[in-house]
């Protein structure tokens, strides 16, 4: 007779409420049991890169280390998919007499179903939430509806943690242990955990670096400058936390914390740099508090409805020009390369990248959608669909159609210098700054024969936009 920790998408054990919640009612003196699924066909189904689940695994090892040294053991089980989590699962707490199971809520709409049906087997379920900072449902308008335009969201967000403060667990236990990769990773093995040699995520360090390191240094470092540098993509002037948060390895309320220790009056005047960072964490809480609102964003609805039955081009040849960083547009070209060979893309460019599939090639936002969820380290559904239907115009407050970025001008602006440019396509490094941003011209005057030819042109291709949207 014991209850059972089911971890999901919380990978972490600090600022864990099912965790937490489950550490109370233990003996410490017993083992206990914690159980994950890996389902790599839901998985795949679902879109996940491998450098993702790399990153999943690796975390899972060292989480894995971090409960054995508490007594709990974490059972890592592979099935083929959720229908199968739920039979292997009720099964489970047959055979083992499970008086409940914790675990944290999952947003999205298979997720949803998934535990819904584990409830109607009688499967003794507990949710908590550990992805948002203020809960769910809370940030409503006076009409009691979930806010279809960002800004008043950010206030009444803002007022509500004034107001509310937030809920900070902290770690489970007191007394913590040391941690590093390589000590914890030495201790658990196993076939299910075997990591990706192509797809590996190790230039992610582990969480613990990032609480111990990253986030302590962007805050001393970086944050006071994030709003003069988080449009460069050649500096790395951003956080870096979005694939701890994606796979819940990182609590956003310890974000939070962390960054009110430093900053205490941050909520108080919207006007301070640091300000500016936090604007970001809360879009992120907005697309998850939207999808929460609008499950059906989760299968591919525009957000927009009149949007729903637009008959979007599709070229192969134009898709897979951009998939690969051919599109003879250089930023918008090492913006897929940095993709494609790093699992990670500048948040500036994503906004470029995305504009210019669904505007300058009228392709459809899903299919880009789906292919940045199949590359990206820090794929999430909620941030991902709210940035292709923000970029596409399709979405909840999102760019008005007939704003189209230029990916040219969008390069002198961003990359001056050609410095990300020249780091992802090393064909284009001895250009001169001036003409590197759309270098045809030089390139025939010069009979160099470097670079692929445009696919479309910009000009022309606003105007088809324009005419297409309207
Ligand atoms: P920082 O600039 O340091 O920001 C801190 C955190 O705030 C981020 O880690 C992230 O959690 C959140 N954040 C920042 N910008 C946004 C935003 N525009 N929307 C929502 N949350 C934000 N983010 C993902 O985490 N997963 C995705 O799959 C994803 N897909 C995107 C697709 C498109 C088309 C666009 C335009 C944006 C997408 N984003 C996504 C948002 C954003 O690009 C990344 O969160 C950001 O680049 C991560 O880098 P960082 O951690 O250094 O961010």
């Amino acid at each position: 007779n014991s209850p059972l920790l089911w971890f999901r998408n919380d990978l972490r054990t600090n600022d864990n409420p099912a965790l937490h919640y489950f550490y109370q009612q233990l003996d410490p003196k017993q083992k206990a049991n914690a159980i994950y699924f890996i389902s790599e066909k839901q998985w795949r189904n679902h879109d996940w890169a491998t450098i993702k689940i790399d990153f999943i695994k690796r975390h899972l090892k060292a989480l894995a280390a971090e409960l054995a040294i508490k007594n709990i053991t974490l059972h890592i089980v592979e099935v083929d998919d959720f229908e199968a989590q739920v039979s292997y699962l009720k099964e489970y707490c047959v055979n083992n007499q499970v008086t409940d199971v914790y675990a944290n809520s999952e947003l999205e709409y298979n997720e949803q179903q998934r535990d819904k049906q584990c409830l109607e087997v009688d499967i003794p379920l507990t949710l908590f939430e550990s992805d948002v900072i203020v809960p769910k449902g809370k940030i409503v308008t006076q009409t009691g509806h979930m806010y279809k335009v960002f800004t008043p969201f950010k206030r009444a967000w803002v007022k509500y943690v004034r107001d509310n403060g937030y809920q900070y667990l902290g770690a489970p236990w007191t007394n913590q242990h040391q941690l590093n990769e390589k000590s914890l990773l030495e201790q658990v093995s196993g076939d299910a955990l075997a990591v990706s040699i192509d797809n590996s995520s190790e230039k992610w360090p582990l969480v613990y670096e990032v609480t111990e390191k990253v986030l302590p240094l962007f805050y001393k470092l970086k944050v006071k400058n994030y709003k003069n540098v988080r449009d460069i993509p050649s500096v790395k002037g951003t956080s870096g936390i979005s694939p701890y948060l994606a796979i819940g390895a990182l609590s956003p309320v310890y974000v939070l914390k962390t960054l009110l220790d430093k900053f205490p009056d941050i909520l108080i005047s919207s006007d301070s740099d640091e300000f500016t960072w936090l604007n970001e964490i809360i879009w992120r809480e907005f697309y998850r508090h939207l999808l929460f609102d609008q499950p059906r964003l989760s299968k591919s609805y525009c957000f927009n409805d009149k949007y729903q039955g637009v008959k979007w081009h599709y070229d192969e040849k134009l898709f897979t020009a951009w998939c690969e960083g051919r599109t003879g547009y250089p930023l918008v070209d090492a913006a897929m390369r940095q993709l494609n060979e790093t699992g990670w893309m500048h948040n500036r460019l994503r906004m470029v990248v995305a504009s210019f599939l669904t505007k300058h090639l009228l392709i459809d936002w899903r299919l880009g959608e789906k292919y940045f969820m199949q590359h990206l380290i820090d794929g999430d559904l909620a941030s991902n669909n709210g940035g292709w239907q923000w970029a596409s115009s399709t979405g909840c407050d999102a760019q008005p159609y007939f704003r189209i970025f230029n990916p040219i001008t969008q390069s002198e602006r961003f990359d001056p210098k050609g410095t990300f440019i020249r780091k992802y396509i090393p064909e284009l490094s001895k250009l001169p700054d001036k003409q590197i941003h759309f270098p045809h011209k030089y390139i025939k005057e010069n009979r160099l024969s470097v670079y692929w030819p445009a696919i479309v042109e910009h000009k022309q291709a606003r105007l088809d936009a324009l005419a297409f949207y309207k």
